[in-house]
């Protein structure tokens, strides 16, 4: 974990965040044994591909301290544990389907003593017509979880009106784009650009798609699984 330490010193983040990072990393591989929580292991990569790749989402220059968020299909809680670890003022709530990451991100929190940080276990079909998370939330956050017209509609209903859907996108993000462009009208969202970032050692090319919610969602959305990712609204 030093290495871990000294990536995220080196790229502007203080000595005692990077010490909380690294043990959100030990637990990571440890858990990684058991259950599947990612493919990237090696401790410059995770620093690089998952950690500063989450934290850039600070960048777009919309998330104002003390904001609610929600991460939809955080995985081992990509970008939300990060983003947390880096402003501890967020409240934030990682959602995922899958009960056993669940379980991991639980004793995240637990083990990296967070307060503001809740997990919901299910899916996102089920907790957007939820009134308790139905427009609750100032920002929603999601990375890798599926394509931007199946993703918009699993992540607008819970975003307040006025609020942000930042989607996080690889190269694809404009051809993915064009495709959504129908379903985020639809489902209350204006696009409002693609930021293009860098991290340094890495030649992915990374994307956030910045989605403003300007109306209310219709009841109608979102549809019962599978009818977001089998019949997405394009
Ligand atoms: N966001 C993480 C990342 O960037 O590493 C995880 C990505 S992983 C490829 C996708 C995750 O989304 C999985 O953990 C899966 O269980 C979750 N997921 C997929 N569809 C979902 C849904 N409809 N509702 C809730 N979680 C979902």
């Amino acid at each position: 974990m030093d290495k871990i330490i000294e990536i995220l010193t080196d790229n502007g983040i203080d000595k005692a965040k990077s010490k909380t990072f690294g043990k959100y990393y030990q637990m990571l591989i440890e858990w990684n044994e058991k259950i599947n929580l990612t493919a990237i292991t090696e401790e410059s990569e995770v620093a690089f591909k998952h950690f500063l790749d989450c934290i850039s989402v600070f960048t777009s220059g919309v998330i104002a301290p003390g904001s609610s968020i929600i991460d939809v299909g955080t995985g081992a809680g990509f970008p939300g544990i990060p983003m947390k670890l880096y402003d501890s003022s967020l409240n934030i709530t990682l959602l995922d389907s899958l009960n056993k990451r669940i379980n991991f991100l639980n004793e995240v929190i637990s083990v990296l003593n967070l307060s503001g940080m809740t997990t919901l276990h299910g899916r996102a079909e089920d907790y957007g017509v939820n009134k308790e998370h139905r427009e609750k939330y100032d920002i929603c956050v999601s990375r890798a979880v599926a394509n931007l017209a199946t993703l918009s509609e699993l992540c607008l209903p819970f975003v307040k009106v006025g609020g942000y859907f930042i989607a996080m996108k690889g190269p694809k993000a404009s051809e993915e784009l064009e495709a959504a462009q129908k379903a985020i009208k639809l489902l209350g969202g204006r696009v409002e650009k693609i930021i293009n970032y860098d991290i340094s050692d890495t030649d992915y090319d990374h994307n956030m798609i910045m989605i403003k919610k300007i109306s209310a969602t219709s009841t109608k959305y979102p549809r019962k699984a599978p009818k977001p990712s089998k019949e997405p609204l394009i």
